[in-house]
C-alpha cells in the first residue's frame, strides 16, 4: 500500500499512526488544530474496564489498560501515565451488596479489585469525609490509572514521526478527494493542499461523521459534551481516583484536581448552567475533601465525547470500502494503545476477530 492519510491527532490517530509506521507504513497525519485538541487533551482519562460491558467490551478495555503498560515497556518510557489506582465507594442501602456483587463478577474476570472497610478507606485516603452512619461500600481498584493524553500523544507522534511520519497541523481536511464515486484518493485540505493518499482513515473523533457524508453514509453517533472542572492547586495529599457515588476526582498536576460527573454531564444545556453546574462540583467535592474548603476554581471544559449510537466502538471500512477507514470511540484514552495496534493489523488485511462486534456498518445508512 501507498500513503496512507490519517485525520485527526487525537489519542485515537495517534496510535493508528504509530502503529501503522511500526508495520513499514508510509503515513502522512493530519490534524485541523494542534495533537490533543479535540476530546482527547480535556478527557478526565481514566484507564479502566470496572464498569464496561458487555464482556468482549470489558475484554477490549482490559486489554487497553495492559497495552499501556506494554507500550510503555516498549518505548522505554512511561512519562503519560501520571498516577495509579482508583478508590470507589457507594452510600445508600444496598451499596454494600452491589459493590460486592460487581467485584464478584470482576474476580470472574481476573480484574484486580479489593473490598475495604471504613477503617482501610480512612487509611488510604485520609483526608476523605465519609458520612459517619449509613451504609457504605468501597472497594479499591489496584491496576487502573490516569494518564497525560497530551504527553501520549506526543510521545507516540515522536516515535511515529522518527519512523518516517509526516505530521501536518493547523490545517483542517476540507474534503475528500474522490476518484471515483467510492474510491477515496486523498484529502484536500482547507489551504488549497491536497494530499494523496491510497488509504484514508478518519480519526475525528465526534465529527467523525462529517467527512464521511460526502460519501453518502450518515452515521449514527450519540456525542454528548461533558464538564471538566479544574480546581486551583489544593493542599491535599490526595494520589488516587476517587469515584464517591457520582463525583469523580483526581489529581490533575501541579497540585490542581479534576473533577467531573456523569450526572451533571447529563443536565448541561447552556453555558449559563455551566457555570452554575461547575460550582456544584466544586461544592460536592468540597463536601468529600475539606481541604478544597478555600480553595476556588482554575477553569472548566466542556469537551464532546465521542460516542457512536450505541456506545460501542465503531472501526472499521463502511460497506467494504477499499480506501476510507473510519474510527471512533469512547474510552479512546483507555483502549488507543491497543485498539491502534488491532486497526493497523486491521489494515494489513488481519481481521482481528476482536473487532468483529465493532464493525461500522451496524451505525451506518446509506443517504
Ligand atoms: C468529559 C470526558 C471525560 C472522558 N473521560 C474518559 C476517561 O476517563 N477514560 C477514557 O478512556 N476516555 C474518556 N473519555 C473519552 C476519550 O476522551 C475519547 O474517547 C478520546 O479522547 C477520543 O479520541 P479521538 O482521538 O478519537 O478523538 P479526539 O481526541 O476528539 O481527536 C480528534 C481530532 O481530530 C481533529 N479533527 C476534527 N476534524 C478534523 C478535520 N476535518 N481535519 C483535521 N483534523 C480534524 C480534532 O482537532 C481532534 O484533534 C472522556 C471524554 C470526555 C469528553
Amino acid at each position: 500500500m501507498g500513503e496512507i492519510v490519517v485525520i485527526g491527532a487525537g489519542v485515537m490517530g495517534s496510535s493508528v499512526a504509530y502503529w501503522l509506521t511500526e508495520r513499514g507504513h508510509s503515513v502522512h497525519i493530519v490534524e485541523n488544530a494542534y495533537p490533543g485538541a479535540g476530546a482527547s487533551g480535556a478527557s478526565f482519562a481514566w484507564v479502566n474496564a470496572n464498569a464496561k460491558s458487555p464482556g468482549h467490551y470489558h475484554d477490549l478495555n482490559a486489554a487497553g489498560m495492559k497495552a499501556h503498560r506494554a507500550l510503555a515497556d516498549r518505548l522505554g518510557t512511561d512519562r503519560w501515565i501520571a498516577g495509579r489506582g482508583h478508590l470507589e465507594i457507594r452510600t445508600g442501602q444496598g451499596a454494600i451488596g452491589a459493590l460486592a456483587d460487581k467485584v464478584a463478577r470482576l474476580h470472574a474476570r481476573s480484574y484486580g479489585a479489593e473490598i475495604l472497610d471504613r477503617h482501610a478507606v480512612g487509611a488510604l485516603v485520609p483526608e476523605l469525609a465519609l458520612p459517619g452512619d449509613g451504609e457504605l461500600g468501597a472497594v479499591f481498584y489496584p491496576d487502573e490509572f490516569w494518564i497525560d493524553p497530551t504527553v501520549y500523544i506526543a510521545t507516540v507522534l515522536a516515535h511515529a514521526v522518527r519512523s518516517g511520519a509526516r505530521v501536518t497541523s493547523g490545517d483542517r481536511v476540507a474534503r475528500l478527494v474522490l476518484s471515483a464515486p467510492e474510491t477515496v484518493s486523498g484529502v484536500e485540505l482547507a489551504s488549497g493542499a491536497v494530499i494523496g493518499g491510497d488509504l484514508v482513515v478518519n480519526c475525528t473523533g465526534a465529527a467523525v461523521a462529517d467527512l464521511t457524508g460526502q460519501l453518502s453514509w450518515t452515521i449514527a453517533m450519540a456525542s454528548t459534551p461533558g464538564l471538566l472542572v479544574y480546581t486551583r492547586a489544593a493542599p491535599t495529599t490526595l494520589d488516587t481516583i476517587v469515584r464517591f457515588d457520582g463525583l469523580e476526582i483526581r489529581p490533575d498536576g501541579g497540585g490542581r484536581f479534576l473533577l467531573h460527573d456523569h450526572g451533571v454531564d447529563g443536565q448541561l444545556a447552556t453555558e449559563a448552567q455551566v457555570a452554575v453546574l461547575a460550582q456544584h462540583l466544586l461544592d460536592t467535592a468540597r463536601k468529600r475533601f475539606p481541604a478544597l474548603a478555600n480553595v476556588g476554581i482554575e477553569s472548566w471544559r466542556t469537551p464532546l465525547r465521542p460516542l457512536p449510537g450505541d456506545g460501542l466502538p465503531l472501526v472499521g471500512r463502511p460497506g467494504g470500502a477499499s480506501s476510507y477507514y473510519v474510527v471512533a470511540t469512547h474510552s479512546g484514552v483507555t483502549l488507543a494503545p491497543h485498539l491502534g495496534a488491532l486497526i493497523a493489523s486491521d489494515i494489513d488485511g488481519e481481521d482481528p476477530e476482536v473487532l468483529r462486534p465493532y464493525r461500522p456498518d451496524r451505525l451506518m445508512t446509506r443517504t
